[in-house]
């Protein structure tokens, strides 16, 4: 779908996975004007084809377009553009039973051409599609995390609550970093202090304390994500007491030694949810957990999974029947 200034949103198509042409001047390749989604579509046990809640993708999608000066798409276009590549994709879509789904990526860039520095006069919002697999084919393990204490994701009236590729761009050198000292994953801390958890790479974080899980509160430089809010409602379902917290590093130090904290994991689109061991950091190490994924991570897991997939009835209507 395109849109023009004075014009707004036009000429909708549908067409075959090919590479775009684009101006070597595009505005997207210079200034980065370029924001975008994921979410999932999974077959359920009737044979149907259901999107979890993207009208929440379509709300954020929205946000990211405000804070990137673009222009906003409707969360009904954004929505019907899903369902029309599903419908057309829908021989793509695993059967049920597995963790497969048909990931989608919305995503809209600036299509215009020119060198000068203000926001574009045309963009272009896509749609493109890709079967995904299981994120653990060998079953759930945890992840190592690396504290990022040199690098920031985001600042305070910055970009990390959008989901604009600069993000990412920013994270990949702390990425490697990480790598660098055998972890899976950054987790990052807030800009100011380097004291407060934020989120890690590409998931939002929890943290386990008995009957109580506690997320990283929006500070307006993580991302807030549908997995996250998804599973503060499908904890308080299962009887867990779920809120939005500050959580510093000393404390999940301390708290993993002392073993009031139970559990940690991180969460997703692309992994739902996924453990989190061994912590590593300038100023130490420690290990959380016993390197084995906790009861809690487990059981809300599959509740989470089990609602996305149809394998459990969905009381929160979360679920948007596409096929
Ligand atoms: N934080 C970041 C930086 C991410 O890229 C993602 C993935 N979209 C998340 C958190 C989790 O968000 P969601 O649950 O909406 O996938």
């Amino acid at each position: 779908i395109k849109w023009t200034e004075g014009r707004g949103w036009h000429d909708a198509q549908l067409t075959p996975y090919a590479p775009l042409s684009i101006d070597p001047a595009n505005m997207t390749l210079h200034y980065a004007q370029e924001i975008f989604e994921g979410l999932k579509a999974y077959r359920r046990p009737d044979g149907s084809v259901s999107l979890f809640r993207p009208e929440a993708n379509a709300e954020r999608f929205r946000l990211s377009a405000r804070r990137l000066a673009m222009p906003e798409l409707p969360v009904e276009t954004f929505v019907a553009a899903c369902d029309a590549l599903v419908r057309q994709d829908e021989a793509w879509v695993p059967p049920h039973g597995g963790e497969e789904s048909l990931y989608l990526r919305p995503f809209m860039i600036a299509n215009e051409v020119g060198l000068g520095v203000r926001p574009a006069n045309e963009y272009l919002f896509l749609v493109i599609a890709s079967p995904a697999g299981a994120y653990f084919p060998g079953g759930v393990k945890p992840v190592s995390v690396w504290l990022s204490e040199n690098y920031v994701r985001a600042v305070p009236g910055g970009m990390g609550f959008a989901k604009t590729g600069g993000n990412y761009a920013a994270s990949l050198l702390a990425q490697a970093e990480a790598a660098a000292k055998g972890c899976d994953q950054v987790v990052w801390l807030d800009a100011l202090e380097h004291r407060w958890v934020e989120e890690m790479g590409g998931m939002n974080l929890y943290f386990v304390y008995g009957n109580k899980i506690v997320t990283p509160e929006l500070t307006g430089s993580l991302l807030a994500g549908i997995t996250r809010d998804s599973l503060l409602r499908v904890a308080r379902d299962l009887g867990y007491e779920s809120a939005e917290g500050r959580i510093s590093t000393d404390q999940w130090r301390r708290d993993a030694q002392d073993g009031t904290l139970t559990e940690v994991f991180a969460c997703g689109t692309a992994a739902v949810i996924t453990p989190v061991g061994t912590v590593k950091s300038e100023k130490g190490d420690w290990a959380q957990g016993d390197g084995r994924p906790g009861a809690v991570t487990l059981e809300l897991r599959k509740a989470l999974l089990d609602i996305q997939t149809g394998a459990a009835p969905d009381p929160h209507g979360w679920t948007h029947r596409v096929v």
